[in-house]
């Protein structure tokens, strides 16, 4: 067992801090209140491959590693802690799932845009009545003819008012065996959308609905019986979460530490006070730690998909120390943390939904406890 990255990896990770200090450092503040989708760093990021960084090279990807993948989002958001949201959004989030399932058809229709940042696919499997309970999904896909008509609808799906092609969740029969996924783009007759929502940690979303909405055979991605593929692909989406999470906690800390080594009160640096060094040491512990538990989900998963015991405790654990470190940096910071002239409130706010979104800590926690007792606990009333 070795503890160190290849050279290869060295480079990959030093290549991409250099993109984002020369493109990306200047505007990190105000890119993290604007609102919209940001495009033009979306194609600036394709143009120099670090959109699909781990896919195969003939889908257009860079044929790397999830690990070169974890590297790039740590690398952007120590720089611009918003524009690791792309890089989450298109190595980890629906495209890859979509990869990795898709026919050949379908990737050739689709991942030239994507990978290029012109194009933006969302994932929506939440609705009102199934959040953590997502196998009650009811969005239904009923055959006709040689396609399906889609009617149902769907909340939370970030980035929907921008996305033009969503991963939909849906039910093509009873029970979790029911249960696949079609592409919808936007601009299908029959997909409707509500009025423009927003989270607290300012990425946007809104209800999906679908009514009527017919789409053709070429457009499923899994269907009867695509449920436990789905989630198995959904695991890397989680892993980009975790990457994500910690690489936010670990901007708010390095933030902190930076200022606990400048600002004089009493007459001493803060870093010379004893109850602000237990704070690093705790913040260094939560950030260390997770970020094995990260780095171990990720390297085993080089050649299948991340194992779900893993995975869970990686996300679990990046998602506390995510946003445990960033709030307790945010107190080392005194009314500076919590003004908007700094990044420290926005994450807060950021890794505070990661708690929540891809799976909660509570959902986590069920999961694992499934592994340590080696058995199921139906969490169904009777
Ligand atoms: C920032 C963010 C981004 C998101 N992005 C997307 C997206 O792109 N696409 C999408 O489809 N959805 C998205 N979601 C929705 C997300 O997947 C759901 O919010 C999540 O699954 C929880 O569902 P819910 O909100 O309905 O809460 P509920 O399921 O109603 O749960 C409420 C609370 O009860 C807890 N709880 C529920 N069941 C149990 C149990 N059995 N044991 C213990 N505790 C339990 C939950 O953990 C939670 O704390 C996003 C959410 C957030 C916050």
């Amino acid at each position: 067992m070795e503890f160190g990255f290849t050279p290869e990896q060295c480079l990959h990770r030093d290549s991409v801090r250099k993109f984002a200090e020369r493109h990306l450092a200047s505007g990190a503040i105000a890119r993290a209140h604007e609102q919209g989708f940001p495009w033009e760093i979306a194609r600036l990021m394709g143009a120099n491959g670090l959109l699909g960084i781990a896919f195969p090279e003939a889908d257009g990807g860079g044929g790397g590693t999830l690990m070169d993948a974890v590297l790039a989002i740590e690398e952007i958001a120590q720089v611009c802690p918003r524009s690791a949201d792309l890089i989450h959004a298109y190595n980890f989030g629906a495209i890859r799932t979509f990869t990795e399932y898709a026919t050949a058809e379908q990737k050739s229709r689709y991942l030239p845009r994507l990978l290029t940042g012109e194009s933006l696919m969302a994932v929506s499997m939440s609705e009102p009545e199934a959040g953590s309970a997502v196998t009650d999904l009811k969005t239904a896909a009923t055959r006709e003819g040689d396609g399906f008509r889609i009617d149902g609808s769907k909340v939370f799906c970030t980035n929907s008012p921008d996305a033009d092609l969503f991963l939909v969740y849906v039910r093509f029969g009873p029970g979790v065996n029911g249960i696949g996924s079609v592409i919808v783009e936007r601009g299908t007759p029959g997909l409707t959308f509500g009025k423009p929502s927003g989270f607290m940690g300012g990425d946007p979303w809104c209800q999906l609905y679908f009514e009527n909405c017919r789409i053709g055979p070429e457009n499923v991605l899994l269907g009867e019986g695509g449920f436990k593929k789905q989630i198995a692909g959904f695991n890397v989406e989680r892993l980009g979460n975790s990457a994500r999470a910690l690489a936010v906690g670990r901007y708010a800390y390095n933030q902190a530490r930076g200022h606990a080594m400048t600002r004089r009160q009493f007459g001493r640096l803060l870093c010379e006070f004893q109850g602000l060094q237990w704070k690093f040491a705790e913040m260094a512990l939560q950030l260390e730690s997770a970020q094995w538990l990260l780095y171990r989900a990720v390297c085993n998963a080089t050649t299948a998909l991340p194992s779900a015991y893993e995975t869970a405790l990686a996300k679990l654990a990046c998602n506390k120390a995510g946003f445990e470190v960033a709030n307790e940096s945010l107190q080392v910071m005194g009314g500076l943390g919590y003004s908007t002239e700094m990044l420290l409130e926005y994450c807060v706010r950021r890794t505070r939904g990661w708690m929540i979104a891809g799976g909660s800590i509570e959902i986590l926690k069920n999961r694992l406890a499934e592994s340590v007792f080696e058995r199921t606990f139906s969490q169904r009333a009777g």
